[in-house]
């Protein structure tokens, strides 16, 4: 357990830059400053793994609990090769952030492993996931705090942290983590909630500037839980969807990607490297020529280098963080609309309470429930937000950061300082 210093440079930095503007656009005190910068619980486990060949490698495991005020902290567990402990502290603060302004009664948190999961089996890949699980079972719980898949973690990994938590407390526990299998009690739409919310938001901010979706071009970065349904539910609406990538490549095509058929390539090769029905691209995907990209892959991708080439009228952020505090202003001065990725990419952690409730019920809710259900929350969040960023004259980010800190912060006054 450590006190977080904060990097100079980074998401952590970016993210306690956003928290320290909102803390003076709401005037609170130092004291409170510091309470919501420090995360409330973190722990770094080793986790030893016997690789198939009989080695023995050693990677890194991170868990930070940013905050519980509003309820039991929730995140995703990331899978990738760069991960730290301040990268998960950035993450687990925007969580915290997430959760109050979408009003889903938790706080925010973020797990990771230092690996890249695609240089392990999927015997290696159980391995670490159980003993990464077994390591962080005293901080998790469906009271305590609630895992779900990230970046390079999916469904099944939830599945083997269900288990394994399960065992250990000697009586099945679905509600410890969301994000699972159908089969084991997981939500009809949890799969596509992330992107169903980043897409719907995406419209919103098209006709907010003014922007007929069924006219529209946009281009998707990332083709994995995120990008790929964004990017099929932008075609769905009609949006000519020019160019998505991922870390292998990108694809483009001037009249519209078939997505359905790229779907079907990737699920084939693992890939949208070498699809037929495109081109490949080589200059960078967030510059291109179209009214809106969705950046759905990793973080820090928006900088100083490039933001000032951004074509787009609409910035969506399906990822955490991919705008770097100088990006987002060269954007701000240019007039593109950056919807924040608290509000944008939130429809994951939305699905992921309802899944955690319908655990609580132990009741299915069906598929129709649950997407009009989110579309409502995601609707009502963008509201809030864009209403309180017009009487504020703040920008959709600062004000989904502000108005988000001062819910926790009530949540704060209204519990008081223990003892
Ligand atoms: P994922 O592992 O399923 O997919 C990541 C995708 O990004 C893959 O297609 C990968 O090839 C691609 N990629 C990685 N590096 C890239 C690069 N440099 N350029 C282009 N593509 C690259 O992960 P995901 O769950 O889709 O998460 C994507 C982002 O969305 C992350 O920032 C994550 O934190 C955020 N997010 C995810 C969820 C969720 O429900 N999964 C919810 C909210 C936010």
């Amino acid at each position: 357990m450590s006190q977080a210093t904060p990097p100079v440079t980074g998401p952590l930095h970016d993210a306690q830059e956003q928290l320290a503007a909102a803390v003076a656009h709401l005037g609170l005190d130092a004291g409170l400053h510091q309470l919501l910068a420090t995360p409330r619980r973190e722990m770094q486990v080793s986790v030893p793994l016997r690789r198939d060949d009989g080695s023995i490698e050693v990677l890194s495991g991170y868990r930070v609990q940013h905050n519980f005020s509003r309820g039991p902290a929730k995140g995703g567990l990331r899978y990738a090769p760069q991960v730290d402990l301040d990268e998960v502290r950035a993450l687990a603060m925007w969580m915290t952030w997430k959760c109050a302004l979408l009003d889903v009664p938790y706080g925010g948190a973020k797990g990771g492993v230092a690996l890249d999961p695609r240089a392990y089996s999927q015997a290696e890949l159980e391995r670490v996931t159980r003993r990464y699980t077994s390591e962080i079972l005293p901080i998790i719980g469906p009271e305590v705090d609630i895992p779900a898949p990230d970046i390079g973690t999916n469904e099944q990994t939830m599945a083997w942290m269900m288990d394994t938590y399960s065992t250990a407390m000697g009586h099945t526990v679905p509600g410890v983590v969301t994000g699972k299998p159908l089969s084991l009690g997981g939500s009809l739409g949890r799969a596509t909630a992330t992107s169903r919310g980043v897409a719907h938001v995406a419209v919103l901010a098209m006709n907010r500037q003014g922007v007929d979706p069924r006219h529209a071009t946009a281009a998707v970065q990332g083709f994995g839980k995120v990008g790929r349904f964004t990017a099929r539910f932008l075609a769905q609406a009609g949006v000519c969807v020019r160019a998505v990538s991922d870390i292998d490549g990108a694809v483009y095509s001037p009249a519209g990607l078939d997505i359905a058929a790229l779907e079907a390539h990737v699920d084939a090769t693992g890939s949208v490297r070498g699809f037929a029905g495109a081109q490949a691209l080589d200059e960078d995907i967030l510059t291109l020529d179209v009214d809106v990209v969705v950046p759905a892959a990793v973080e820090g991708v928006l900088t100083a280098a490039n933001a000032g080439r951004v074509r787009a009228r609409i910035v969506v952020e399906g990822a955490n963080g991919p705008t770097t505090r100088e990006a987002d202003a060269l954007l701000a001065q240019r007039d593109v609309l950056v919807v924040p990725d608290i509000l944008a990419n939130a429809g994951g952690v939305v699905v992921s309470y309802f899944e955690w409730a319908q655990a609580n019920q132990a009741y299915r809710w069906s598929a129709e429930d649950v997407d009009a259900r989110l579309v409502d929350r995601m609707s009502h969040a963008w509201e809030d937000v864009t209403a309180y960023a017009a009487s504020r004259e703040l920008s959709l980010r600062e004000a989904a950061t502000v108005l988000a800190v001062e819910r926790v912060t009530e949540a704060h006054r209204l519990r008081g300082l223990y003892p």
